[in-house]
């Protein structure tokens, strides 16, 4: 078992009350570490860091700090396989998932230290006798408040683009998985980033997380993470009008049109539902299928469910590991008995594996839930499992187009179609940030990322993710005056 500190102002340090708090492996419920129990106090000293910083980070050339950008990703690269294993460790991803995830991070500093480059202002035309210019500045000190589900991608995503604008960043990780973030911050630590420019504080989110969202020192939050959470950070943050991101939940509606390719789809959409155990922002969280291929859809894809292989992520073959605490897993047992006592009914999984090694970890088996209608639990809420709720069949676009938005999520959503214009013309009446015909959507870059509704506020990635960490400000020069002598 290992012992951790926080990284403040560059320096590796214990909470201040000296307590500190276990992480576990979920795969084996096994003690791996103990990580500082930061609290008020720590709050306190960090954004005290990250505001000693802000001038000397800021004021770098935009040259001099995408260099450094490009050494992260650097960095990142050389040490991709030791992340994974983290991950594997403390989150449970089966070892070649998490290689893959750990593999891409590198490209999110490079995409942002390649990008921020280009951030030019703009002159606004106005009178010959005026300069009316606008510019981009970072917003200063950037609270950025991640979960667990994929630990580090997530402070990986926004980290890239605060820093890459010139922000200095406090990272409060999400507790139970808490080491990859530290471990991030040992990197980092090899660099010459100005001290105080990222920090890393641990703690529970009712303590840290809640003092710097209120912290009159830190000038925006940068959350992922449930909507209760995003709404309780919104009102914190209204008492200094901090400038918020919030990537929240969703309940993401796959409809499948009656000339969907339902074989190909059955294969797909297991993958999905399994993908992470389930924990995923943008996992299936809604099935409408057509009366039409209804059945045959449910037949493949319960044979397809059935096939994941579950196991010890450690092992090659595993295609889905454990859930991430025992807490979660009974949040995710409490849905499925919740689907039951309404009236749906489970014809696959529903229960933990009960033969050894199995029945040791925070496993659940593969789940389809049918019968579910608009106004269950199961139907309305996010699960975060591995659990496929299908919805009643639908006969007509209109209805389908009406059933989907009938959720306070907006998200993501799925259309599966052979018929392009049909599925854009469902395509533009569905309230979701991104919805995708014919394909799944990737967290590419490129594209921005972000939800409507109770889903979130602001976008990540791309342009308009950078966008968000910067304020812009316009600069009115009047061209006539003249120095007085
Ligand atoms: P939580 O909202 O429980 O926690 C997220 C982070 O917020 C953690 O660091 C947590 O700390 C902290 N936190 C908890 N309470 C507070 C508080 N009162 N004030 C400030 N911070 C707090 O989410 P989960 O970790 O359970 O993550 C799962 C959720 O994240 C799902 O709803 C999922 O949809 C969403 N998500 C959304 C994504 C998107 O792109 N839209 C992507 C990925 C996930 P601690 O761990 O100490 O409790």
């Amino acid at each position: 078992m290992s012992e951790y500190k926080m990284w403040i102002g560059g320096k590796w340090i214990d909470a201040q009350s000296g307590k500190t708090y276990p992480v576990f492996n979920p795969a084996t419920e096994g003690e791996i570490a103990q990580v500082p129990m930061g609290d008020k106090a720590d709050v306190d000293k960090v954004v005290e860091a990250a505001r000693k910083a802000f001038p000397i980070w800021s004021k770098k050339s935009q040259a001099e700090r995408s260099q450094i950008g490009l050494k992260i990703a650097a960095i990142l690269r050389d040490n991709a396989r030791e992340l994974g294993k983290i991950d594997t460790l403390e989150h449970g991803t089966p070892k070649n998932v998490a290689s893959n995830i750990a593999g891409d991070f590198p490209e999110w500093f490079e995409w942002n230290a390649y990008n921020a480059r280009s951030l030019m202002g703009n002159t606004v035309p106005q009178s010959p006798n005026e300069l009316i210019y606008l510019q981009r500045e970072p917003v200063g000190v950037v609270a950025l408040i991640t979960p667990w589900n994929l630990p580090l991608l997530m402070i990986i995503e926004k980290l890239a683009a605060a820093l890459m604008v010139g922000n200095t960043c406090i990272i409060k990780p999400a507790s139970i998985n808490s080491l990859s973030a530290l471990k991030l911050a040992e990197l980092l630590d090899k660099l010459e980033l100005p001290p105080g420019t990222v920090n890393v504080i641990t703690g529970p989110g009712g303590i840290v997380g809640e003092a710097l969202s209120s912290h009159r020192g830190v000038d925006m939050v940068a959350f992922t993470g449930s909507s209760d959470t995003g709404k309780r950070i919104m009102s914190l943050a209204s008492q200094t009008v901090k400038r918020l991101q919030l990537e929240l939940g969703g309940k993401n509606p796959v409809i499948i049109l009656d000339d969907a390719n339902v074989t190909q789809l059955a294969e797909s959409m297991t993958g999905r539902q399994t993908f992470n155990c389930g924990q995923i922002c943008a996992s299936p969280g809604r099935y409408y299928i057509h009366e039409k291929v209804y059945d045959e859809f449910l037949e493949k894809f319960k044979v397809a469910m059935q096939k994941v292989v579950v196991g010890d992520p450690n092992d090659e073959k595993t295609q889905m590991g454990p859930l991430v605490s025992a807490e979660h897993r009974n949040r995710v047992e409490g849905y499925i008995q919740s689907a039951i006592d309404e009236g749906a009914k489970v014809i696959l999984g529903g229960k933990r594996p009960t033969t050894a090694p199995l029945n040791k970890g925070y496993f659940v088996l593969p789940t389809i839930i049918t019968n579910v209608t608009q106004k269950m639990k199961v139907a309305r809420e996010e699960i975060f499992g591995p659990v496929a709720v299908i919805m009643e069949k639908f006969s007509s676009d209109d209805k389908v187009i009406e059933m989907a938005n009938d959720n306070v999520y907006g998200l993501a959503a799925n259309i599966w179609t052979q018929d392009a214009a049909r599925g854009m013309r469902i395509a533009n009446e569905i309230a979701a940030g991104t919805v995708t015909i014919g394909r799944t959507p990737g967290k590419d870059q490129d594209l921005p990322w972000g939800g409507f509704k109770e889903s979130g506020i602001g976008k990540e990635h791309s342009i308009y993710g950078l966008y968000e960490y910067t304020n812009l400000k316009r600069i009115q020069v009047d061209l006539t005056l003249k120095k007085q002598n």
